[in-house]
């Protein structure tokens, strides 16, 4: 079961999962990092082992037999896919079911590839799967805002996976550029991410790289050490009204930055996100542009970041675009 509730002083909304629970054992720093499954028999994403996995939403097959990218549902979603929402009070706090689709993209085969040294073309057809799951999960008018994520290494298995997440509520951090790209509609009529892509070619000085289609750069205000943005160079607000022309140039961009990161700071741990604008005609906004953020999990002041809200980021975004061009 996973519920969403609501904190009250600042409002922000918390899934919280009982299916798998996670007790004191599973946290203490001699079992870090957890029981990984090794590849074979114990992982339920390498091939052979598709039975163990719930059945499979999506897939693409090299040569119309073994499959190259599965999506499957996840065994222990953060959100549910049926079920009402049964919004209710619980004493004096706000809670409902956590209802949404949380679906697992198995990205290759093979258990220890990593996107520093996945094939171009493998690339490609990761990213296609995202764009397919969430053409067909957009017919479902409760889900209204998606995100795409990954944490390499995996934290519960290093298999290379990412997640789909199709939520009943719009999260705080988009919400937030959501009201920010609006706002800057409202005065300027034009799009903040348009500029910030034209300021930042003509800057030069914080470009990383740039393909025919992307910009990829260390943005201004960069929270993180190597922080980094990938943002279409044209204006777009829905990642999955992608052409194929374009997948296939942003499948150059991601394989070009991760075997930066690997070459610059010896395959580091990073994430990232991909946002793109609430769907269903209600919450769609226009003004919204997608992108990938990722960040490099190194150098976390979490305490400072916590106690705040701020962040501290000891290395100047110019310095580390300049870095991460300089091992191209
Ligand atoms: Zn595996
Ligand atoms: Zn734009
Ligand atoms: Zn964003």
């Amino acid at each position: 079961m996973a519920e969403l509730r609501r904190e009250p002083v600042a409002r922000r909304w918390v899934v919280i999962t009982t299916d798998n629970p996670k007790g004191p054992s599973d946290y203490l720093p001699f079992k870090l990092p957890y029981r990984l499954p090794e590849s074979g028999d114990q992982c339920p994403f390498c091939p052979g082992n598709e039975r163990v996995t719930p059945h499979e939403t999506f897939s693409l097959k090299k040569d119309g037999k073994a499959w190259s990218v599965r999506v499957v549902p996840n065994k222990f979603p953060f959100f549910r896919i049926e079920g009402e929402f049964n919004r209710r009070p619980e004493g004096m706090y706000d809670v409902m079911e956590a209802i949404g689709a949380h679906e697992i993209v198995v990205e290759a085969p093979e258990h220890d590839k990593a996107l520093a040294t996945l094939e171009l073309q493998q690339i490609e057809r990761i990213l296609l799967a995202y764009r397919e799951r969430l053409i067909d999960l957009e017919k479902d008018r409760r889900f209204l805002q998606f995100l795409i994520l990954k944490n390499y290494p995996g934290i519960f298995n290093r298999h290379p996976h990412s997640h789909i997440l199709a939520m009943p509520v719009i999260p705080r951090s988009i919400d937030e550029e959501v009201w920010g790209m609006v706002d800057y509609y409202q005065r300027k009529e034009r799009c903040i991410f348009c500029d910030i892509v034209k300021e930042e070619i003509s800057a030069k000085k914080r470009v990383i790289l740039e393909t025919v289609h992307f910009l990829i750069f260390a943005p201004f205000a960069s929270r993180y050490p190597f922080e980094t943005w990938i943002v279409p160079k044209t204006h777009a607000s829905d990642f999955h009204h992608l052409k194929e022309e374009e997948i296939g140039d942003l499948a150059v961009g991601i394989q070009s930055l991760f075997l930066c990161f690997s070459k610059l700071l010896a395959d580091p741990p990073y994430s990232f996100v991909l946002h793109t604008s609430p769907v269903q005609e209600r919450f769609h906004r226009p003004e919204y542009h997608w992108h990938i953020e990722t960040r490099l999990r190194i150098g976390l002041r979490e305490g400072f970041e916590w106690g705040t809200g701020l962040f501290v980021n000891p290395t100047p975004p110019e310095d580390a675009a300049a870095c991460l061009r300089g091992v191209k």
